[in-house]
């Protein structure tokens, strides 16, 4: 079942319900109002008759009859018994007419002085009369025609409006459900349309004030993200392509110029170390590019624990001056942590080791004095390091970029690199619930901050 059709079906069984109830409470009410009526009705005539009978002395029996006959009154089918003491019948309005009663109802009559019952579709009443010692047990009985025919007609008056109600109930409920769900089919229509070739189409907002318009804003912003993901996809395969293309050509001149004629050993030995070299550059960027891909897909993988970060700094300044020995990187605190735990952090040796590494490496390699200033500070809840150097510093739009994939400044250009470095450590600060921030001068220096949670 369609939305629109349960809303409508629901609107019109909480509508068909509520005009029921109004519909029962209206009619009952109406008919006990006719039957109190009629009954008081029928006192009344019984009272007249038997006082016509016992106190008017001018009226006997047969005048009284002949009043009877001939009285005006609404009553329909109308009979007034009135019984002595002993159940005899004394007076009778009309001969050829029964009013069928029980000799217990006499009796009844005389106990509670006031009986409201029925014989047959008639209304019956029985009263007591008690004058001068005599109790006389008046019944009388009669059918209330008008009563029951208002009542027929208000029975199928409330039917018929019932029955339109609920019709036009069904239909405006359909109508008004169709008309408040309209925004959602034209949003489904928009959306089957977007497909991955048309990523920058937009869904239309509305007024930008209600749930459908924010659901439609909420599914703009997801195109818009999943947009720019694809895009950057998009560069980052064009860009590996270009990265790769450059050493492969490189290789294949290199082996051109080999085979064109006989070399000599120095020659040769010339060629294969440019070989080398490129074929170096080659496996760097393929690593680099493994571990980028490796960052992004198993990054909820990673197994973390509490690690001192200033071991691990350590243990990446040793290597790095290791493996060159021209870098300098000076390791120093800027205040001392007030407690053991405040350079602690939870994390992944292994991956912070890399990324302190290629701060450590930047900072050194963009820098003439090949010097990385490196400080740990902490406070009651992160603990910061920060990488400072007095080289060649970016603009600001370099410092909004090189964050992603294959971006180098222009600046950067005749140092070795490939630009994957800052966007593979981006990630993996990330993974660490930490930031990673910059701040760079043009021709003063760069200082890079990592941030990361202490436990
Ligand atoms: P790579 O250093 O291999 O080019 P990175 O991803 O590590 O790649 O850095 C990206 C770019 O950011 C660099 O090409 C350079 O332009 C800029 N950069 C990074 N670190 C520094 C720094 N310490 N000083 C100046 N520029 C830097």
């Amino acid at each position: 079942m369609t939305i629109r059709n349960r809303i409508a079906l629901q609107f019109s069984l909480i509508v068909a319900s509520i005009l029921i109830v109004f519909s029962i409470l209206i009619y009952f009410v109406s008919a006990t109002y006719r039957r109190e009526e009629f009954y008081d009705r029928l006192k009344n005539k019984a009272r007249t008759t038997v006082r016509f009978l016992i106190e008017v002395k001018e009226v006997d029996r047969e005048l009284l009859k002949i009043i009877d006959r001939n009285t005006l009154t609404a009553l329909i089918d109308e009979k007034v018994l009135i019984f002595d003491a002993r159940n005899r019948l004394i007076y009778s309005s009309v001969d050829d007419q029964v009013i069928h009663y029980q000799t217990a109802l006499l009796d009844e009559v005389r106990q509670q002085k006031d009986v409201e019952t029925f014989s047959g579709s008639n209304e019956l009443i029985g009263l007591l009369y008690q004058q001068n010692g005599q109790d006389l047990v008046v019944l009388a009985s009669a059918y209330d025609k008008f009563g029951k025919s208002k009542l027929d007609n208000l029975r199928l008056t409330l039917g018929w409006g019932l029955l339109a109600g609920l019709s036009i109930t069904i239909g405006l409920g359909i109508f008004f459900a169709g008309q408040s769900l309209r925004p959602i089919s034209q949003i489904n229509q928009q959306v089957s349309t977007i497909t991955a070739r048309n990523l920058q189409q937009r869904l239309d907002e509305g007024n930008r004030q209600d749930e459908i318009a924010r659901l439609a804003m909420n599914f703009n912003d997801v195109l818009q993200r999943l947009q720019q993901a694809f895009e950057q996809q998009r560069s980052f395969v064009s860009h590996a392509s270009h990265e790769l293309r450059t050493p492969l050509a490189a290789l294949k001149s290199e082996i051109q110029l080999g085979l064109r004629r006989p070399l000599t050993v120095t020659e040769h030995s010339e060629i294969l170390a440019n070989l080398m070299v490129d074929t170096d550059r080659l496996i760097n960027l393929t690593n680099s590019l493994l571990l980028l891909a490796r960052t992004m897909e198993t990054s909820h993988q990673v197994s973390f624990q509490p690690i001192r970060i200033d071991d691990v700094i350590f243990v990446a300044k040793d290597e790095l001056t290791g493996a060159k020995p021209t870098y300098r990187v000076e390791v120093d605190y800027t205040n001392i942590p007030d407690t053991e735990t405040e350079t602690v952090v939870k994390g992944n040796e292994d991956l912070l080791k890399q990324v302190l590494l290629n701060l450590f490496d930047n900072a050194c390699k963009y820098s003439s004095d090949h010097t990385a200033q490196v400080r740990i500070s902490t406070n009651e809840r992160h603990c910061q390091i920060t990488i400072q150097d007095r080289g060649i510093g970016m603009s600001d739009d370099d410092v909004r970029r090189i964050f992603e994939p294959f971006y180098r400044a222009q600046n950067a250009l005749g140092f070795e690199g490939f630009g994957i470095g800052l966007s593979i450590s981006a990630k993996l600060i990330e993974l660490h619930q930490g930031t990673l921030t910059v701040d760079s001068k043009l021709g003063e220096g760069s200082t890079f901050i990592i941030s990361l949670p202490h436990v």
